[in-house]
């Protein structure tokens, strides 16, 4: 309906509106009789204008109405006025009803008052709610809990008696500011966290945290929110009910003070600390944080307690405590596991260099110790160090890893901290990694083998090549067998290489003795772990001669002295078992390892192969020298030949030849080649 322009409205008749009007618009005579009775009358109390119209208004009143009446006629009637006011009519239902009454007298045209104008409303559902509102107002201000409510801005909008007990506010204060009047700095992006969960409809109640008090102090607060919807449904503020929790926090930690803390250092005990470890990892995982475990020993404790007792002992404990508690940022924890071994969790840091500055300030506050009650000590701490969770995400292996690195820092060098991923962990993983792929490499032909020429010493004639294993990996490049064979040893890899690299050298053999000659040999490194771990590995190798058409001289395995420790009657018999089927042995790297002279005697040994480290300096160092000499005369005497290593320079070379070495090895006559190469070289030399 659209509403009537300024002209329109001047003539609409005075009838009219107050026939439209929704208030009772009643006339009355000085006498109280009804003069005019409007719609609006008749709809609020139930009587039509017939019914009214010449009677007193006395049905609509309650009893102490009617004197109420007669006083306002006769004030009206004297001319004088009469403040509006609130009065109870009774509904033609008898339904009492509240009504709020303005009076006017209405005057003839000489200026007499000759009868009464009056607008009566309805306000009892007014009154309900006025009255409701003041009812909770009365609950909320006698309620103990604080009850605030904000706007969407965060602008506070109601403040209770308790919240200006409980913050220190008074609602003057209050009201207007934003609610992070009450909130510690730290705790800014909290709010808005738990506004979007009560927002995504998970209701927040009694939720522990920390709020502000007007004299700056810390409240513990434990607090529940709830939107405030308005007509349409639509969020509008948030209301929140806090309750100060700080005795019951106090209460609590006293009582698990009790429980968790070391009687004789004051630290958290070895339960305390575990726990708070636990509830570290899961804090940490939901905060998507790391945190560091740092697990301290001290060096010389048990020196400390022999010598002083362990009354003595205990004091030098509790001092070492309170220097940790000192040297440790307020949130971090420390505790003491049992004897000299403490625990300390650190978290907040940045980067590793801060866990490492905490952890030097730490061995630092230990050594820096002068004397304990008088008695001049100089106590030390080793350290190590694990995070979550790059080195684990339980609080074993936390715990475990952080040990283990202790472990290597007391034992490599003590006063000083170790990095469970700094050391250990980079070489495990990089050692896990190279296996990984190393298990790859034997199915991806990535491994392939290189032959170095072995030379006789007179003439340079080359009727022998040492096969060397190579691993070129896709991404990691070229690995060399001083890495990879070592960890397939430790990983039991090595049998799979090894029978690889005898196949793959048959097989080559095979299509060279055509070329080199039918004795030809090729000189295979032999794992001690695979060659002489059991039978059937002789039992293999003889299938495979006899698959090629090969004999067991065409191979010499090469054997580290090292091998040679495992002195058992398994040995014995293997090497017996290859000695029957022609396969040459050779002594490798002799010299390096624990010889023994008795091995020559008691073992069927063809070669010793001196190593390069005493061909390098042979020049220049007479003991390199005479231990060279030695050897090729003491092999000379027993029968067996000598291979020399590592040949680089003429001059080594002419060393050799007059020290009367069988065979020569080195780059100085070629570097390891490919089958292509040593056919180019054989046929150059020959
Ligand atoms: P090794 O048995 O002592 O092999 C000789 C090493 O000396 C080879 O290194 C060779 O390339 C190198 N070399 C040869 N001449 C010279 C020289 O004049 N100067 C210098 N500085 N070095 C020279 P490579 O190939 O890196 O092999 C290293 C070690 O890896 C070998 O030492 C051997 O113990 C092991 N290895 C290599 N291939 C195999 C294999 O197929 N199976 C097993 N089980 N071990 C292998
Ligand atoms: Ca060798
Ligand atoms: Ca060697």
């Amino acid at each position: 309906m659209s509403l009537p322009s300024q002209s329109s409205l001047s003539a609409l008749s005075l009838e009219a509106i107050v026939s439209e009007c929704h208030d009772a618009i009643i006339t009355k005579s000085l006498d109280g009789k009804v003069t005019s009775w409007n719609a609006g009358a008749e709809k609020l109390f139930g009587y039509s204008s017939e019914e009214r119209l010449g009677q007193t208004m006395a049905v609509l009143f309650p009893s102490l109405g009617l004197q109420e009446e007669e006083q306002i006629l006769a004030t009206i009637g004297n001319g004088q006025l009469v403040e509006p006011f609130r009065t109870t009519r009774i509904h033609k239902s008898g339904r009492p009803i509240v009504v709020s009454v303005s009076v006017s007298p209405i005057r003839n045209t000489v200026g007499d008052v000759c009868g009464v104008l009056m607008v009566e409303r309805d306000v009892s559902s007014f009154l309900r709610q006025e009255h409701c509102s003041n009812h909770y107002e009365a609950i909320v201000n006698s309620a103990d809990d604080a009850i605030i409510s904000k706007s969407l801005d965060g602008t506070i909008e109601t403040w209770n008696s308790a919240a200006e007990k409980m913050f220190g506010y008074k609602a003057n204060e209050a009201i207007g500011q934003n609610i992070k009047l009450i909130f510690p700095k730290e705790r800014y992006a909290e709010e808005e966290k738990l506004i979007s969960s009560v927002l995504g409809e998970k209701p927040i109640r009694h939720f522990r945290t920390t709020r502000l008090h007007k004299d700056g102090r810390k409240i513990f607060a434990s607090v529940s929110i709830s939107p405030i919807f308005d007509a349409y449904g639509r969020v509008t503020g948030f209301s929140k009910i806090a309750r100060d929790i700080t005795k019951e926090i106090e209460h609590e930690k006293q009582f698990s003070r009790q429980i968790n803390y070391d009687g004789l250092t004051g630290i958290l005990n070895r339960e305390g600390i575990l726990n708070c470890v636990e509830e570290l990892i899961q804090l940490s995982q939901v905060r998507g944080k790391k945190f560091a475990l740092l697990s301290l020993n001290l060096d010389n404790f048990r020196a400390i307690n022999e010598r002083y007792g362990k009354a003595f002992g205990d004091r030098v404990l509790a001092r070492v405590a309170r220097e940790l508690q000192c040297h440790i940022r307020g949130a971090d924890e420390v505790g003491r596991l049992g004897g000299d071994e403490f625990l300390i969790c650190l978290f907040g840091f940045s980067d590793l260099e801060g866990v490492k500055k905490a952890a030097q300030k730490v061995v630092q506050a230990v050594s820096d110790i002068q004397d304990v009650k008088g008695v001049n000590i100089r106590p030390t701490a080793s350290v190590g160090i694990s995070i979550f969770p790059e080195d684990g995400k339980s609080r074993t292996v936390l715990l475990n890893r952080a040990n283990n690195a202790l472990a290597q820092v007391k034992h490599a060098n003590k006063n000083s901290y170790l990095l469970y991923s700094g050391v250990i962990g980079s070489e495990l993983k990089q050692d896990n990694l190279l296996v990984q792929e190393l298990k790859l490499a034997l199915n991806n032909e990535e491994l392939f083998l290189v032959f170095q020429p072995i030379c006789h010493a007179t003439d340079q004639r080359v009727d022998k090549v040492e096969v060397l294993v190579r691993w070129n990996h896709p991404e990691l490049g070229f690995v060399p067998p001083d890495v990879f064979i070592p960890l397939a040893e430790k990983y039991g890899l090595i049998s799979q290489i090894d029978e690889f690299v005898v196949r793959q050298a048959l097989k080559h053999l095979s299509r060279w003795t055509g070329l080199f000659g039918m004795d030809f040999q090729v000189s295979i490194n032999a794992s001690p772990f695979s060659f002489f771990a059991d039978e059937d590995s002789v039992n293999r190798i003889r299938d495979q001669l006899h698959e090629f058409g090969l004999k067991g001289e065409n191979v010499v395995l090469e054997i580290t002295e090292h091998s040679f420790l495992e002195d058992t009657a398994q040995t014995q018999k293997l090497l017996d078992a290859y000695h029957e089927l022609g396969v040459k042995i050779a002594i490798d790297d002799f010299g390096t390892g624990y010889s023994s002279l008795t091995y020559l005697r008691k073992y069927p040994i063809d070669y010793l192969k001196i190593d390069k480290v005493f061909v390098s300096a042979i020049e220049s160092n007479q003991m390199d020298y005479n231990l060279c000499q030695c050897v090729i005369e003491l092999a000379k005497k027993v029968g067996i030949k000598v291979v020399t290593e590592g040949i680089e320079t003429s001059t080594q070379k002419e060393t050799l030849q007059s020290l009367e070495s069988d065979y020569l090895q080195g780059y100085l006559f070629s570097k390891p080649l490919s089958e292509k190469a040593l056919l180019e070289y054989m046929k150059r030399i020959h």
